[in-house]
């Protein structure tokens, strides 16, 4: 076989690609566990219909996205296209919604067949949180300002703007559905052939269509504000005080409507101009109708997801690559007894590595090119009186330290 590159879409990610990508799982990790969540891993695939009928049959994840296949039982499974519908899933086969409040952390792959392009793959990857059991707009506000958290622990929240917005409750919804369908019927042609659909089966879709066409009447389309019934205003309203109060900095756009059937009330983006068309870097909303559709009791729940390539692409200084310390044996004695220095230093959480083959030259080579900080240069004298010689390799300064002290001092 010659020439097997990866599958389109798909990436390999190895040397700074990888830490780029670690980096934003380390820190998104540690801003949630401060938040008070808890890492959970789902299946990456699911039965199909935890997405098919949650997602919603006119959102582009399940109508043109999905990996979905027959397995060899004759099964219909599907790839993870997003985490939320899983999680509820899960919460729902683990008999959780009896333990409310779960915040839920999550960070893999995701898939969905998409044409791609910079910041847009076939299998890509999210960070995600989830909290669900809370009604409060608290809630709400607290999933924001850990997603703000993380931007602005990653140095890319100066970047970002934070994009809100309100779909109301069930009777707003409904009212504002009767407002769209009477302002897109009115377009007729002009919509797009997929936007005609949505206007019988979802209207509230059109909003979010990437066709051009569509754009330009989303434009001038009625916005759900004047539909809000009472209630559903004054969520909206407590949502932005605790913003405020968190110091969340963000811009209200009535046009976010999110792409998957579930949400109601809020919904935002984080959305950065750095990365041309693919702007979006975290989007979430509330879902208070999910966990039921997938068969548990009413509960409420809301949570983001956010694009792990796309935050790395926004990194400004790549991680730096890890250092280790390198042990240079001189000499066959030495040889053996460099492999208890090497684990000693090791077992005292110490990156330490040592070449396999080689005279003092060769392996200072090697250890320059592992980009090593310090060399231990241990010939067989140094070993008689239990002492190494210490070499710093970016100031070129020497000096000799007794094995007993190796590991505290180069720690
Ligand atoms: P877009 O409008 O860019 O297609 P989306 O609305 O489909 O995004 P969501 O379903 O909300 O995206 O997923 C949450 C986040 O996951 C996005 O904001 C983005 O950062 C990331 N994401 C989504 N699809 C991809 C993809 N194909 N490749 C890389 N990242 C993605
Ligand atoms: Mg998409």
């Amino acid at each position: 076989m010659t020439d097997l590159q990866p599958v389109r879409g798909t990436r390999d990610l190895i040397g700074e690609d990888h830490r780029r990508f670690q980096h934003v799982i380390d820190t998104a990790r540690r801003a949630a566990a401060g938040y008070g969540f808890e890492e959970w891993a789902t299946p990456i695939f699911e039965d199909t219909r935890v997405f098919a009928r949650t997602l919603g049959d006119t959102s582009d994840v399940v109508t043109k996205e999905m990996y979905t296949f027959t397995d060899r039982g004759g099964d219909s499974v599907t790839l993870r296209p997003e985490y939320t519908a899983g999680i509820c899933r899960a919460l729902v086969s683990n008999g959780l919604t009896q333990s409310l409040p779960q915040k839920i952390f999550a960070a893999g792959p995701m898939f969905r067949y998409e044409r791609p392009q910079k910041g847009r793959y076939r299998q890509f990857h999210q960070i995600d949180a989830e909290l669900i059991g809370v009604a409060e707009p608290l809630a709400d506000a607290e999933v924001i300002a850990l997603g703000w958290d993380i931007l602005t622990a990653l140095g890319v929240a100066k970047d970002t703007v934070l994009e809100i917005n309100t779909l109301g409750d069930r009777e707003s919804r409904e009212r504002y559905r009767t407002a769209l369908v009477e302002y897109f019927a009115r377009a007729g042609d002009e919509l797009s052939e997929d936007s005609r659909i949505r206007l019988e089966r979802n209207p509230l879709r059109i909003l979010d269509s990437k066709d051009p066409g569509d754009k330009k009447l989303v434009a001038f389309a009625p916005t759900i504000d004047e539909h809000l019934t009472e209630s559903a205003r004054t969520f909206y309203e407590r949502l932005k005080d605790h913003l405020a109060r968190f110091g969340v900095p963000f811009v209200e756009n009535p046009r976010i409507v999110r792409g998957l059937d579930y949400y109601n009330h809020t919904a935002f983006e984080f959305v950065t101009t750095a990365l041309g068309a693919q702007g979006t870097v975290m989007a979430g909303g509330r879902y208070d109708g999910l966990v039921e559709q997938m068969g548990g009791p009413p509960t409420p729940g809301v949570g983001w997801a956010a694009g792990i390539e796309r935050l790395s692409l926004l990194l400004a200084e790549p991680p730096a690559a890890p250092r280790p310390v390198a042990i240079i044996p001189v000499g066959e004695a030495a040889e053996a007894a460099a492999l208890d220095v090497l684990q000693s230093l090791r077992h005292a959480g110490i990156r330490a590595e040592m070449g396999y083959r080689g005279n003092l030259k060769r392996r200072m080579e090697q250890a320059n090119k592992r980009h090593a900080r310090v060399a231990v240069i241990l010939g067989e004298a140094e070993l008689a009186r239990g002492v190494a010689q210490v070499k710093d390799l970016a100031s070129g300064e020497q000096s000799e330290l007794p094995l007993a002290e190796l590991a505290a001092r180069l720690a």
